[in-house]
């Protein structure tokens, strides 16, 4: 879980619900500066696993590479 301050609650940047929100990880690279706790997952989940949560993701945070792995180019 995010050990960040108390989240006010506000319009998560990926989701766009009202949600309490906590500050995404600067190595997460470009992606919406305040989440809510479900997007945070995804996004945590998805750097473990060195992938994205989804296309926008992928399109302002991969390498070429990644990226055509990602819309199934290299296959
Ligand atoms: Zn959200």
């Amino acid at each position: 879980m995010p050990e960040t301050r108390p989240p006010a609650e506000d319009t998560c940047g990926r989701c766009k619900q009202t949600r309490p929100l906590f500050a995404a990880k600067t190595e997460w690279g470009r992606v919406p500066p305040l989440l809510c706790s479900p997007c945070w997952s995804r996004y945590a989940d998805a750097r473990a696993r060195n992938t994205f949560v989804d296309f926008n993701d992928a399109f302002d945070n991969a390498t070429d590479e990644q990226l055509s792995d990602a819309l199934g180019l290299n296959a």
